[in-house]
């Protein structure tokens, strides 16, 4: 959790405007209304609970979290939507989930007699919503349609305590370059849905998108889209570059030291580099704790008065150490202790995405946003 007490100029800004700009243009791009906000992470590092109050002020119709406990802040914090737990609810904690009416997802039959069970201990009339989950190909959670007859058999014995709101899937390469496998993957989807409506269950709400499958494939749209990253304002590969998206998170400090240091000096850890002129340098407390991953070391660059400056040598847990020569060298105003320095933003026509930073640590932008430390103040 973030200190209480904040004295390092570091900080990463939420645009809520932003959240709402992008979940309205993924509801004009898609003709969905209908958005399952994906909360999970933190919102992927933005703050779940202020990024849900205003996503659901916008109109989001629900949350999806990965956790029980994700789900029962949401609930802490005012949110009265539903909201889905994508990683269902591990043994024992049933209780939990009904009570906050949290709605997991489902794929095997234990889940559903844990769940029945619980609502049958409350005493409550209300059923359990679930949410079906159908593996078409991603193998991680889900029910394969060769093991949807004894779930859905199950569901029937359970008619009355556990209640499907909702069948679903997830694709595996959605945001790949080649991602023909979503092809293959609805073609199962279509098999399972078929398989369901033959037992007689025909869910309210089926939903299968993500980020790039909403933008990508209309055919995976169904009733309701399930975005998270470009909620965010990002996608990879410029998968949203025609929608417009504005990113919500940007990330800035400022310089705290600036030090002059001769030709020849190998600077921060393992001395990876070294000075080959006489340098300024600004020391900017923003390290790989913060989000700027250590395996960027080397590619790694800032803006300082909307121009790009380059990292030196190693990214440190809570420094990095910027090369500012140049301005300096250009004759005018040289670099100056408490200057904006951007990590993530944009300034004038200059921007330095998230994706920029997966670039250049080899890595995705999922892991890049989640790695905004909770010491890192959001305003
Ligand atoms: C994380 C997740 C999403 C959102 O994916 P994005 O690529 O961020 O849009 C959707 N569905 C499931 C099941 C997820 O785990």
């Amino acid at each position: 959790m973030g200190a209480r007490v904040s004295v390092r100029p570091t900080t990463a800004e939420v645009h809520e405007d932003a959240l709402v700009h992008n979940l309205q243009a993924l509801q004009r791009w898609t003709g969905r209304e209908k958005v399952l906000a994906v909360v999970k992470a933190d919102a992927y590092g933005h703050d779940a609970q202020r990024v849900s109050r205003r996503l659901a002020g916008a109109g989001a119709w629900g949350f999806a979290v990965s956790l029980v406990e994700e789900g029962v802040a949401l609930r802490e914090a005012g949110i009265d939507l539903p909201v889905i737990v994508l990683g269902g609810v591990y043994p024992g904690y049933e209780d939990l989930a009904y009570v906050h009416r949290l709605v997991p997802i489902v794929w095997e039959p234990q889940q559903i007699e844990r769940l029945a069970a619980a609502k049958r201990r409350s005493g409550r009339a209300n059923p359990v919503r679930i949410h079906l989950k159908i593996d078409t190909g991603m193998s991680r959670y889900g029910a394969l349609v060769d093991e949807l007859p004894v779930l859905l058999h199950s569901l029937r014995s359970e008619a009355g305590n556990v209640a499907v709101e909702g069948v679903m899937t997830h694709f595996a390469c959605a945001d790949e370059v080649d991602d023909s496998y979503t092809a293959t993957q609805l073609r199962t989807f279509a098999a399972a849905l078929g398989t369901c409506a033959a037992a007689g269950l025909v869910p309210s709400l089926v939903h299968a998108a993500n980020s790039a499958a909403a933008i990508r494939h209309p055919e995976a749209c169904f009733d309701m889209i399930r975005p998270g990253l470009a909620l965010y304002g990002v996608t990879q590969g410029g998968i949203g570059d025609a929608l417009g998206l504005r990113p919500a998170l940007s990330l800035r400090s400022r310089i705290a030291g600036i030090r002059r240091l001769p030709a020849g000096t190998a600077v921060s850890y393992a001395r990876l580099t070294t000075l080959t002129r006489d340098s300024v340098v600004a020391l900017v407390p923003v390290g790989y704790e913060d989000g700027l991953p250590r395996r960027a070391t080397g590619k790694a660059e800032v803006l300082i008065r909307g121009r790009r400056f380059p990292v030196l040598g190693a990214i440190t847990m809570d420094t990095i150490i910027v090369d500012v020569t140049d301005l300096d060298a250009s004759g005018g105003d040289p670099a100056r202790v408490g200057e904006e320095v951007v990590v993530v933003g944009r300034v004038g026509g200059e921007q330095i995405g998230v994706e920029d930073i997966a670039r250049w640590a080899g890595t995705i932008p999922y892991e890049v946003l989640c790695n905004v430390s909770r010491r890192v103040p959001r305003t």
